[in-house]
């Protein structure tokens, strides 16, 4: 079985070591002239810069120097690990490493506990060296066959584009700029379920790695944009526990996905947009509505509030006197024309001109520069949400002297300093507008 996880990459200087944990044995770089043992593996010795180093094989004893458990909020690929246990330990050797403690439970790892060296192959070239208590009474069984075929049906399971039961993912548009992301259970009027937030965060996190994309239009299949979190879900008094886990978490992570996704969000609002799909909305970077979709924030009629962001973000999102008056009323019939006259929306466009009018703007944001894009849109979150003015004007100035050096950029503003003397300011400026894309 192929990990998903990232696995070591493996450099000249590296080789070596990783070879001999393939044959599970544990490597130190040893220097012949100062006599340092060296570890991670190095070009030259950090205490004395001789290249004139051997290996020697540890022993594989150690003591726990520090540790924490990860119960949460780790990158999905680790998500079946959790909780475990991330540790430095000090081998006899005089080394100091960051590993895993495995083969105990979290609550059994102390401070000075004796643990020795143990081996995971994680893919056909790489074993990785971990360590399991030297107390044999404090180790764990390992899973037994079944526990291992469940872990692994789970990570099959794990989602992915060819395999989203959800939404759809689309690239496309010109210079595949724009990735499009479609809630996709129209017969629920794609209300989010569990395995929708799941492939949500995974489409945002996947998108945030391909350079070429400049914008994700967000938007739903059929009659409404989103009514919310699918009541399903909501958690019976004994899922409590466990429900509110994904309530609360998933819900807040599909926000962050989309906040941190690095790419300008552009909200198609193509029919109702109710709850938590409204809080979805308020992710988003821009919000463009059809005239016919239907608004609101019902959760208080329920008894509840808007609890995926809705009720901290409205408020930052239009003149609260407004958001007030949408969270108390828990009105699901605002139209997008009075949800724009009360300051939230972008633009709201007739039916029958929506889709032409969406396009232009969407091909017209997706010329720009995906990296002049990515850092406006960390500018203004900044200033907005996290920091005062003087600290947001130095985030800008980073972000403008770092997009102004960039090769493209510095060759465009050559060929104005060279232009003929001849050319007006303004046509060279024009020159400019149109050659920086
Ligand atoms: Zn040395």
């Amino acid at each position: 079985m192929e990990t998903q996880k990232p696995i070591p990459v493996i450099q000249p200087w590296t080789e070596e070591f990783w070879k001999a944990t393939k044959q599970h044995k544990f490597l130190i770089q040893h220097c012949s002239d100062c006599g340092s043992h060296i570890f991670f593996p190095k070009k030259v010795c950090p205490e004395c810069w001789s290249e004139n180093m051997d290996w020697i094989e540890a022993g594989g004893k150690a003591e726990v120097y520090t540790f924490t458990v990860m119960l949460d909020m780790v990158e999905p690929k680790f998500m079946a690990d959790l909780p475990y246990v991330l540790a430095m330990v000090d081998l006899d050797e005089g080394i100091r490493m960051t590993t895993r403690i495995v083969n105990c439970k979290p609550e059994d790892v102390f401070i000075g506990m004796k643990v020795e060296l143990a081996f995971q192959d994680v893919s056909p070239e790489c074993s990785l060296p971990v360590f399991q208590p030297a107390d044999p009474s404090l180790r764990i069984s390992a899973p037994t066959d079944e526990e291992t075929a469940a872990a692994v049906s789970e990570i099959e399971q794990l989602p992915n584009p060819q395999n989203y039961q959800t939404i759809q993912y689309e690239i496309g548009g010109k210079n595949n700029a724009v990735c499009t992301i479609t809630l996709n259970r129209p017969d629920k009027y794609n209300a989010i379920n569990r395995r929708m937030a799941t492939e949500l965060i995974d489409a945002f996190r996947r998108v945030r790695e391909i350079p070429a994309v400049g914008v994700v239009v967000l938007t739903g299949a059929g009659k409404a944009f989103c009514t919310g979190g699918d009541l399903e879900i909501f958690p019976s008094l004994a899922e409590h526990q466990n429900s509110l886990n994904w309530l609360s978490h998933e819900g807040l992570d599909v926000q962050r996905a989309i906040a941190s996704c690095e790419k300008v969000v552009i909200c198609k609002i193509n029919g109702h947009c109710l709850a938590g799909g409204l809080e979805v909305a308020l992710a988003c970077d821009l919000i463009y509505a059809r005239a016919s979709a239907k608004m609101g924030t019902t959760e208080i009629n329920m008894g509840v509030l808007p609890g995926w962001g809705g009720t901290a973000r409205l408020p930052r999102s239009m003149p609260i006197f407004r958001a007030r008056e949408i969270i108390f009323s828990g009105r699901k019939d605002y139209s997008a024309e009075e949800m724009y006259a009360m300051g939230l929306l972008t633009r709201v466009f007739a039916d029958d001109e929506f889709e032409s009018k969406f396009e232009e703007i969407v091909n017209n944001i997706a010329a720009k520069k995906p990296i002049a894009l990515r850092m406006g849109k960390e500018i203004m979150a900044r200033s907005v949400d996290g920091c005062d003015i003087e600290t947001a004007l130095a985030v800008e100035r980073n972000g403008i002297q770092w997009l102004t050096y960039a090769p493209d950029v510095q060759a465009v503003m050559d060929q104005f300093r060279a232009a003929p003397d001849q050319l007006t300011h303004q046509q060279k400026q024009r020159n400019i507008a149109s050659d920086i894309k």
